[in-house]
Formats: structure tokens, sequence, C-alpha cells
């Protein structure tokens, strides 16, 4: 296999990588299905798994790990405050989560509120209830958007499948086609409470809507009184080369919610309300133990210092950029285009082999991610280098190859 040594060591179905798989199956709910390889450490954008085999990090635990594995701001930041304080409640105040929320409105730059939570999907969750506290039902999300697996981001949701299992489902949601501004005018009433939509649609396969449509939502929106809630889960706090995506289009969503790279590995999400949705709730209208915890909040705002001191938005352009000349540049039969933004990005294959991919690049060292069929996601820490992304173009054709062939053997 491309890359690799081919010791014992090196296969992930060595001993001790199968022990720990073993226990896995035993111990753990299947919906995950068996994970891949174990892994066991890591720094920067490298992980080691449990046989000392190292992989270049192309996905960062989906979109999560903003700074890498191991950060010494992000260490230095949660160390030092679970040595201080390290949870409180939200029936007490704590300067990390103040702080966190400041800067947060501070990027934005708009005066808002800001809600913190422990996901994605809870920050979805909180959205649909400032939807409700409207005085209104109706939502709007789009077909193929992922926002989340609790039942009230499942509703919104645009994925049948994934839904399916669990209707009903709290309504009432329309999913119109993603992109298309017309589809999205028709749906939206003045009965409607709320527009949820992605940036770029990331677990759909790294689809980008055309030029406009944020804009045109938010003009949309505005017409009917209906909030519109932008779902930065994946494109926010950097993942796209700015602070929020949506900034980059200046469109000023009613909503923001955050999570996946907010708190550099630790477990945050936020809903940021700008205006009228800003005073949505009130006392005693929504709440989560965790939220706002002091140790996430460190983490989340050591994340924002670091990107900001380090100038990663710079770097996320011109990385991603790289990478995507870098692959197009090979003229592989099997790649069709790169899409995406900033270091979000999709290999779209020519054939639906992306599977195929994800295993042969892992042999090669390198972790990425089959998001679609034919679409390879890659989402590296936003610290990745030009020499780690040069490092992944140059292995791509022999793991390309080795994909393609490991498809014949399988058909
Ligand atoms: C991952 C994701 C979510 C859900 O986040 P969880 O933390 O997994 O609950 C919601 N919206 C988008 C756009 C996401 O990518």
């Amino acid at each position: 296999m491309t890359g690799t040594s081919g010791t014992a060591s090196d296969e992930p179905s060595g001993t001790a990588n199968a022990e720990l798989t073993r226990r896995w199956q035993d111990a753990l709910m299947d919906n995950y299905g068996t994970p891949r390889v174990p892994l066991t450490h890591g720094e920067g954008a490298t992980f080691w798994d449990a046989q000392g085999k190292a992989y270049t990090d192309f996905l960062g635990g989906i979109a999560v790990n903003a700074l890498g594995t191991a950060h010494p701001a992000v260490v230095r930041a949660v160390s030092e405050q679970i040595a201080t304080l390290g949870h409180v409640s939200n029936l007490f105040v704590a300067e990390q989560p103040v702080a966190l929320a400041e800067r947060l409105l501070g990027l934005a730059g708009r005066p808002g509120r800001v809600l913190f939570t422990n996901s994605g999907a809870e920050a979805t969750e909180a959205a649909f209830k400032l939807g409700r506290l409207t005085g209104r039902r109706h939502m709007v999300a789009t077909q193929g958007g992922f926002h989340g697996r609790t039942m009230g981001a499942l509703a919104l949701t645009g994925q049948p499948a994934k839904q399916e299992p669990f209707l009903p489902l709290p309504g009432d949601v329309t999913h119109v086609p993603f992109g298309d501004a017309d589809a999205l005018r028709a749906a939206v009433t003045e009965e409607t409470a709320l527009v949820i939509v992605e940036p770029v649609q990331g677990e759909k396969g790294v689809v980008v809507p055309p030029e406009g449509y944020l804009a045109a939502a938010r003009e949309i929106t505005r017409a009917t009184g209906t909030l519109l809630v932008v779902d930065e889960v994946q494109t926010g706090i950097g993942r796209t080369g700015d602070w929020f995506a949506c900034q980059a289009q200046g469109v000023e969503p009613d909503v923001i919610t955050l999570a996946k790279g907010l708190g550099g590995g630790l477990p945050l999400g936020a809903v940021l309300a700008f205006g009228e949705a800003a005073q949505l709730f009130g006392a005693g209208s929504h709440g989560t133990t965790f939220g706002g915890n002091p140790v996430a909040c460190a983490a989340g705002l050591a994340v924002l210092d670091t990107i900001q001191d380090e100038g990663l938005l710079a770097d996320v352009k011109r990385t991603g950029a790289r990478l995507r000349d870098g692959v197009l540049g090979l003229q592989h039969p099997l790649v069709g285009q790169m899409r995406g933004v900033g270091l979000l990005l999709g290999i779209v294959l020519t054939e639906s082999v992306a599977p195929q991919v994800q295993q042969a690049a892992q042999e090669a060292g390198f972790l990425v991610n089959a998001v679609a069929p034919d679409v390879v996601r890659l989402a590296p820490p936003l610290i990745i280098s030009e020499e780690e992304a040069d490092a992944l173009v140059a292995a791509l054709p022999g793991v390309l190859d080795a994909a393609a062939e490991a498809a014949r053997t399988e058909a």
C-alpha cells in the first residue's frame, strides 16, 4: 500500500488496535458502527494509533480541533481553569462565559446576547425554541441540511433517512431545495417563525450554494418578520477563513449557532442572537446544567485568542487554496472537482469510491472523511502547515489509484 512500510505494527488490524476495537464493540452502542483505527494521542495535526503509527489529520475530529491536538494555549487555559474554578452552574456568575460571550459578540460586530450549550444539536434546539417563542409555528429548512440529532434539531435536518425511524418529529417544518432562493421565497410566509440554513452544507458533502443565496434568505425573512438562523456549527470560528461565513457575505442573521470548532476539542456550543431575537428567552424559559461551563469557555477563549494572535484566518484561506489547487493540479481521473470554502473542502470524485479513498488514505497515514459516497471531506485543524497539505497532495495519486483498485476487487 502506498506510503506505508507494510510492517505488522503499521496494520490497524494489529494486536493493540484490534484489542481496543474489540472492547469498544462489547461496551459501546452500535450507533456509530465500529469506528476506525483507535487513536491514543496527538500533537498539532498528527495523531498516533495504539501501535504507534502516525496519521496526519485532515478531519480535525470532524471540523472540531481548530488548533489541532494538545495545543499549548488550550492545555494551559483548561489546566489553569479546572484547577481554579471548574463548574459553578448557571446559578452563579463566572468570568469565563461572560468574557467569551463578549468576545463572540465583538467578533460578530453587533450587540446581542449569547446562550452557551454543550453541542451543536443543543444550539439548534435553542434556536428552535426561540422560533416557537415568536408565537409562530411554521419553520423552513433545507433539503440535505444537517442541524443535529436531537428531536427538534432532527425535525429541521433535511435528511429523511435520519428522520424516518423517529417520526413523528416536532413540526411544522417545510424543507426546500438548498440554494434555490425562489423556492425559499415561495415557502416563507408571515406565519413562518424561522428559516434555518447553513452557509455550506458540510454533512451533505460540502455543498456550496450559489452566490447571493444567504443574502436572499436575509431579504426574504426580513420582509416577513421571520427569524433567519444561520447554522455556523461547522463553518464558524475560522473554518472558512472568516470568523463567521455569513459575515464574509455581509449577511446579518437574527441568530447564529456555533459549536464544533469553538471549544478547541471541549464540548461547547453557542447561540448568538441579535435584535428582538436576543430578548425572546426570559428567566426560566430554557436552560442546561453544563452550558457555559468555565472550563469549556476558557478553552473557547484560548481558541479565539490563538486564531487572532497567530493570524490563522489568513492561513486558512491560503492553505485552503493551496490544497484546492494542488488536488486539481493532479488532473487525476478520479477527481471531478473541488468544492468548499477555506479549510472546509470536498474532493468530488467521478466514481462513488469515497469509502475506499478514506481507507487507502488511512493506510498511507492520512485521516480524511468519506462524507458522501462520492465526496471526500477535508476539514483539517486550522493550524495545518503548507508542508502537511503538500504531503497529502503528493500522496493522493497513489491513494486514489489504490482506492480504484480496491473498488474493482470488491466488485
Ligand atoms: C455537526 C453539526 C451539527 C450538530 O452538532 P453536534 O455537536 O453533533 O450536536 C449541527 N449543525 C451543523 C451544520 C453541523 O455540522
